[in-house]
């Protein structure tokens, strides 16, 4: 499967990328050279890169990390074109121009702007040059930030149609605890579903583990998964590691492919923020499960936020357990008073 690779995302966290002084340029250069490599062998190369707020907090010598969000965001503006710089200058050694692709959430949910994010990466593709994503961090308030590169790595993937996710960390792959913590701590070589490991490991010890914690690498690692995509989070710090992934070499964790989601269903369960729950009786969970029917108005018990014909809402059972996300038909006013099904079959998904 690895040796038919053509696309590849490669997602590097800000754990790789600090060092005392700022942004470590060793490794920049490290995964240049790398990303240079798979170049030449033919292969399509996207980067996902943080760093532009560490970036930012060392050009302006500052001596903590920024506590707001407008904080953050203005760091991220000032760090993101010295990131870029670095990049530039060392992939420029190998021979390769790059480009900076900035996105936010909400580019990926319109149709119209997700295609035209698409045909850009096709269009950088055909140029030779390699482009390095970031989160658009500027304009990246709560309703449109996707906030931590994995998920911006695995929507990524989603949009290039990639063959392959690599997500770069500092540990050898996912590990069943915190291998920092706990010397003997086993490492999960593959991953078919992820609950298995809700059942098996224990993700709480968070802090060494970058952004959003080792959790969160795992949850955004299955969406592509289960977008048809194999995604490997492996150890950045290993020599080569990507061409050695991109060889058929044993590295790092690996969760299988699973059969492919349709792009409407990806939207409704990871890029859409759902607007409202309801929550249906016995009945109603039982007809939409295990017998294939839409949702009718008369099984929702209660209805929470305020939503708008089309938008995503998240339902859940009695016990509060989420069943499924869909798109409703009518507004959150008129759903009681509506005779139709509030939410067809065809715009369910089932998480
Ligand atoms: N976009 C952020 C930055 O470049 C990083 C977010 C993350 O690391 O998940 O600084």
């Amino acid at each position: 499967m690895l040796r038919q690779v053509k696309r590849v995302v490669v997602k590097v966290g800000s754990q790789l990328l600090a060092e005392q002084n700022g942004l470590n340029r060793n490794f920049i250069a490290k995964i240049a050279e790398e990303l240079s490599i798979l170049k030449k062998e033919g292969n399509e190369v996207i980067l996902v890169s943080s760093g532009a707020v560490l970036a930012g907090i060392k050009v302006l010598n500052l001596s903590r990390k920024p506590k707001s969000l407008q904080e953050k965001q203005a760091l991220s503006a000032v760090g993101q074109p010295y990131l870029m710089a670095a990049y530039t200058e060392a992939f420029k050694k190998h021979g390769y121009n790059i480009a900076q692709v900035l996105l936010t959430a909400e580019d990926l949910r319109s149709k119209r702007r997700f295609t035209h994010a698409k045909d850009t990466f096709h269009a950088l593709s055909k140029l030779n040059v390699i482009p390095v994503v970031n989160e658009n961090d500027t304009v990246s308030v709560k309703e449109i930030k996707i906030g931590d590169n994995d998920n911006l790595a695995a929507h990524v993937s989603v949009v290039v149609e990639a063959d392959l996710l690599i997500m770069l960390t500092t540990t050898d792959g996912i590990f069943d605890r915190d291998p920092n913590t706990f010397p003997d701590a086993k490492k999960i070589d593959i991953v078919n579903d992820i609950s298995e490991l809700q059942l098996t490991c224990d993700f709480s010890g968070k802090s060494s583990f970058g952004t959003g914690g080792m959790w969160t690498k795992v949850e955004a690692a299955f969406k592509a998964a289960r977008k048809g995509i194999p995604v490997i989070i492996a150890n950045g710090r290993e020599e080569k590691i990507t061409v050695r992934i991109l060889k058929g070499e044993k590295r790092g964790t690996l969760f299988l492919p699973k059969k492919e989601l349709k792009a409407k269903a990806y939207r409704i369960l990871y890029l859409e923020k759902p607007k409202g729950k309801l929550i249906i009786d016995r009945g109603a969970a039982e007809a939409v499960i295990n017998k294939g029917k839409s949702l009718l108005p008369k099984g929702v018990k209660i209805i929470e936020g305020t939503f708008e014909k089309g938008d995503v809402v998240e339902v859940l059972d009695v016990n509060g357990k989420t069943l499924f996300k869909g798109i409703v038909r009518c507004s959150s006013r008129e759903l009681y008073s509506f005779d139709k099904e509030c939410i067809h079959r065809d715009d369910m998904v089932f998480l």
